[in-house]
């Protein structure tokens, strides 16, 4: 079956700055595939090619079995696409703005694609009637998404797609996602945000620098292993907290400090959090937060500084264990 993506080796420079070195990456149909990154990794970039906006520098990108620089509106039609900074300022209500996209997109049934719309309007909150322009951020973007699901398309490339939206939208939008891969739809979405990925992917690359540093289905992918935490605990012994945590397997970066009978404990956790919360069960606990990795830190992290040239991460020890994402290097070996 022809991949709904296939990129092979695209570079892409904007002077002398390489946004995507050498990319190779597939969507199988019928998949939900994540890209994530840190900003400025060639996320943007690598969709925007997809779409035609932009051209690569070299390399060959196939969307749909089809070059996007010759597909035209047909290709365009089988597509929905949201783009990373969506400018949404016209006078014209959400709904008209809609009608207008299903008429010029050549929506096969017009009226089915309006119902949609008002359906998918009703699940995110935005009321249609409004000017766009007087929509806050978060209901542009919900317009923004409906005008890409709304026509049911093959394939959906949506950039950042939660973007400006409160955590229960965002909540409904990753349904309409999961929706949209039951009904055989791909899927390709970009995202600095693990948890999105990691509750509707099935397969991830993980890109910085503008390389993949490593790709694979979600399960194996390790980044969400590592958390921040942060705990205050009701004592005035520092030391002994200081002991009992750095005792915890997996806990780096340990930081504790005692201010008005509270002990500050903050550090990071890397695999398990259980014996974590095995230690917190031995102290009175005054507050705690365990905050999402941040993507940045875990690439680094994980995957060592992707600023080098070495993008091939089964070099480094900690790639080597059977639980870590497969690299380029073995999936090009497996292909073999
Ligand atoms: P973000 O999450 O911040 O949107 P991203 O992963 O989407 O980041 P890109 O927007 O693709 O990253 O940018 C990749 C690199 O290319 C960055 O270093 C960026 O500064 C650079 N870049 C992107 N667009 C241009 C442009 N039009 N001109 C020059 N440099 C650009």
């Amino acid at each position: 079956m022809t991949d709904a993506i296939e990129i092979q080796r695209l570079h892409k420079r904007y002077g002398h700055r390489v946004a995507v070195h050498e990319l190779d990456l597939r969507v199988r149909p019928g998949t939900v595939f994540g890209l994530i990154g840190p900003n400025g990794a060639g996320k943007t970039t690598t969709l925007r090619t997809l779409v035609d906006v932009i051209r690569p520098s070299s390399g060959s990108v196939r969307v749909l079995g089809e070059d996007p620089q010759r597909g035209g509106a047909a290709l365009r039609r089988r597509l929905g696409y949201v783009p990373g900074e969506l400018r949404l300022d016209g006078r014209a209500t959400g709904h008209r703005m809609l009608s207008f996209y299903a008429q010029v997109s050549g929506a096969r049934d017009t009226d089915a694609t309006l119902r949609t719309a008002r359906e998918l309007a009703d699940r995110l909150g935005v009321d249609l009637g409004r000017p766009v322009r007087t929509l806050s951020k978060g209901n542009k973007q919900k317009v923004g998404l409906i005008q890409a699901f709304m026509h049911r398309p093959e394939l959906l490339i949506l950039d950042e797609p939660t973007s400006g939206l409160d955590p229960l939208v965002q909540r409904e939008f990753l349904q309409m996602v999961r929706e949209a891969r039951d009904a055989g739809q791909t899927v390709l979405l970009s995202s600095h945000v693990l948890s999105e990925i990691q509750q509707t992917a099935d397969e991830v690359a993980v890109l910085a620098n503008g390389r993949v540093v490593a790709d694979g289905d979600v399960a194996s992918l390790r980044l969400g292993s590592v958390r921040r935490v942060r705990a205050s605990i009701r004592t005035t012994d520092a030391d002994a907290v200081r002991a009992t945590f750095s005792a915890v397997p997996g806990v780096v970066d340990l930081e504790v400090a005692e201010a008005d009978g509270i002990v500050h404990v903050s550090g990071s956790v890397e695999g398990a959090i259980d014996p974590f919360v095995k230690a917190l069960a031995r102290v009175e606990v005054h507050d705690l937060t365990v905050e999402e990795p941040d993507l940045e830190e875990s690439v680094l992290r994980l995957y060592g500084d992707t600023s080098t040239a070495s993008v091939d991460t089964s070099d480094r020890p900690d790639a080597a264990t059977p639980a870590s994402p497969r690299t380029r290097r073995e999936r090009r070996e497996e292909r073999r």
